[in-house]
């Protein structure tokens, strides 16, 4: 995480009152990279959906939560960077603060790309990758409402139908 994503992350946040994590610059090395659903009870329900990456966590709002429905889209609001830390979060982020209400770690786990360039995917709004979680597993697609408008926060987040082929392992 950079700076100026620690600074964003910081500034909404008053670390004295809430247990969350303060975050630290330094990047993590290990070799898969996680991914995590956070079910957050804030002013409205919602599913932070979180994705690792370049040492940070890429986060979603999702309102109505991941679907495994195929035919199901589920909006997806693009928030702030998040430190790779707050996948462990769970607990309470006290009256007043930013997003008051409890948060539980709904599903987690690793992912994979599966696209050729990832910074190429998140830029251009269209980012193919599977999960392996408890709840989630298989493919999804994370695709943003207007292609390679990167101002627009607002992404679509759809199971990927697996092949034939696929369901009989
Ligand atoms: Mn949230």
């Amino acid at each position: 995480m950079d700076k100026e994503q620690l600074h964003e992350y910081r500034k909404k946040r008053n670390f004295r009152i809430s247990s969350e994590p303060k975050g630290k610059s330094l990047k993590k090395k290990k070799d898969k990279l996680i991914f995590v659903v956070q079910e957050h009870h804030a002013s409205h329900l919602h599913y932070d959906f979180r994705l690792e990456w370049d040492g940070v966590l890429k986060s979603w709002a999702v309102p109505k939560g991941p679907s495994l429905d195929p035919k199901v889209k589920r909006l997806a609001v693009q928030t702030e960077d998040h430190p790779l830390e707050y996948a462990k979060f769970e607990g309470e982020i006290p009256k007043g603060e930013y997003g008051a209400g409890e948060v539980f770690i709904w599903d987690a786990g690793t992912w994979e790309a599966e696209v050729e360039d990832i910074d190429e995917a998140l830029e251009k709004g269209n980012l193919k990758f599977k999960l392996k979680g408890k709840k989630l597993k298989g493919s999804f697609v994370l695709v943003r409402t207007h292609y390679n408008e990167s101002r627009n926060k607002n992404w679509l987040l759809i199971k990927h139908k697996e092949s034939a082929e696929k369901k009989l392992h």
